[in-house]
């Protein structure tokens, strides 16, 4: 295969995938602190986003780096297959803790991805145990995301990655993630969110109960969903479901859990509807090193365990320099007060963005819960339409910000059918007085974006 000689990769350049496709080159990241980061040109920006709502507690805390330096001057690695590591467990303890009493134990892994496939595997050996070894399928929503590994993917609700991946993969059956906006025709948002758990009840029938393992779901939704908090009837429709199915609920919390949404598990919003599993990762160590979990009651564990062990990990799982800092992440989370801060400038910026939203002709919808949120992009708020794919909205709107010092995360569903949304995830720690500075730079960034849209007569 040839490629021209201007867009052909030099060898050991780094392969690039630009968020645009046409902008050409991305800014290079020189240092950070706080919300804040700048590039190697002295250009600051002031981080809406945490990345992919990751650096929960904000860029140079210097009580993690203390706790990483010291850690990596003790041990850095030992094998699991001949050491436990204190870091580890005092970890799993703290997780399980926060989690609150249905947990018992914690398999910390590297990535959100490895955390979903643990816990499929957890989930299929826990069936194996029991010798219902017919379950196998795993359900889950559309659209969704549950992480890029193969196992991951099969779960994940996006049907462009099946269109490429199916023919190396089992795709596992989706059922309608119950969006708000967007809604059928004359239905409300309770009745279209029952009808969507109603689907999860046909569809296991459909399958068959006794072949179904898993359902998974994130409880507030990411990138995949824009900020979607379904109805509280909904969360509790569908733990009864699993339930009268025999079917474990895993709650995806990758994005929501580690105090996002001003709980430390976005489940807390629902106390009716606990899941069986839980992952998380992003927060959990705030992008200061590679970390993720997937905590289980001891029911789902006991039974795997009396029946040779887990037939699962990673070279990397639970080791000991990652498992130290993700307890110093969790510890400053606890001492700044993180989850009270999620909620309060959470609330703060909610109302600032619906006020900028009531300003806007292409802003629909603002949701989400604690400081997780999204806005939704509409050409026209009574119709819904889309703003026309030309205008490359959401991607359009991100490069207005890096231009305006703002950075953002953005989505477009497979050709819109979901509509398309900017998340507002800032760091946790956020202060009222640069939660101002975030509101002031996105209503600029829109106001820009539709100037840009008049000019080319969208407006
Ligand atoms: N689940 C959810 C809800 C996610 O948002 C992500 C990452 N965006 C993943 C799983 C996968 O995590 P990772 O990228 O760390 O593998």
């Amino acid at each position: 295969m040839s490629s021209t000689s201007e867009t052909a990769l030099k060898p050991g350049s780094p392969i690039q995938v630009f968020y645009s496709g046409n902008r050409g080159h991305l800014p290079t990241i020189d240092r950070a602190k706080g919300v804040y980061l700048w590039d190697t040109t002295g250009k600051k920006y002031l981080d809406a986003s945490s990345g992919p709502v990751i650096t929960n507690i904000g860029h140079g805390n210097e009580r993690v780096l203390q706790a990483m330096n010291e850690q990596a001057a003790k041990v850095c690695y030992a094998s699991r297959a001949v050491f436990e590591n204190q870091p580890n467990r005092n970890l799993a303890k703290k997780l399980v803790g926060l989690a609150g009493p249905s947990f018992d134990q914690a398999f910390l892994v590297g990535s959100g991805s490895e955390a979903t496939e643990a816990a499929i595997k957890l989930a299929r050996q826990y069936a194996v145990a029991k010798g219902e070894v017919q379950r196998t399928i795993v359900l889950a929503r559309n659209p969704s995301y549950h992480g890029a590994t193969l196992g991951a993917a099969a779960v994940t609700g996006d049907p462009q990655s099946d269109a490429v991946f199916e023919p190396v993969m089992r795709i596992m059956p989706k059922v309608p993630a119950p969006f708000s906006y967007r809604l059928p025709e004359g239905v409300s948002v309770e009745e279209h969110a029952l009808d969507c758990a109603k689907q999860l009840d046909q569809q296991i029938t459909e399958t068959g109960a006794e072949n179904v393992l898993a359902f998974i779901m994130e409880p507030v939704g990411g990138l995949a969903t824009g900020g979607l908090v379904a109805p509280d009837c909904y969360y509790k429709a569908i733990r009864d479901i699993c339930t009268k199915h025999g079917v474990l609920l895993i709650f995806d919390e990758v994005m929501s859990g580690a105090g996002r949404t001003g709980t430390f598990l976005s489940a807390e919003h629902w106390p009716d509807a606990r899941p069986d599993m839980v992952t998380l990762a992003k927060g959990v160590a705030a992008g200061y090193t590679p970390l993720a979990a997937v905590l289980t009651p001891n029911y789902i564990v006991e039974p795997i365990v009396a029946s040779g062990g887990f037939l699962h990990g990673h070279t990397y799982s639970a080791n000991p320099l990652s498992c130290a800092v993700a307890v110093a992440v969790v510890d400053e989370m606890l001492r700044m007060d993180l989850m009270s801060n999620a909620r309060d400038v959470g609330a703060y910026l909610m109302e600032g963005l619906r006020k900028i939203a009531d300003q806007s002709a292409i802003i629909g919808d603002v949701r989400g819960k604690g400081m997780l949120m999204a806005v939704e992009l509409v050409a026209d708020k009574a119709s819904k339409a889309l703003i026309p794919a030309e205008h490359r909205a959401v991607y359009r709107l991100l490069e207005i910000g890096i231009d305006n010092g703002l950075l953002l995360y953005t989505r477009k569903t497979a050709g819109g059918k979901f509509g398309e949304w900017v998340m507002v995830t800032p760091p946790l720690t956020l202060t009222h007085e640069e939660a101002d500075e975030l509101l002031h730079l996105f209503a600029k960034s829109i106001s820009d974006f539709e100037r840009e849209l008049a000019d080319h007569g969208v407006l």
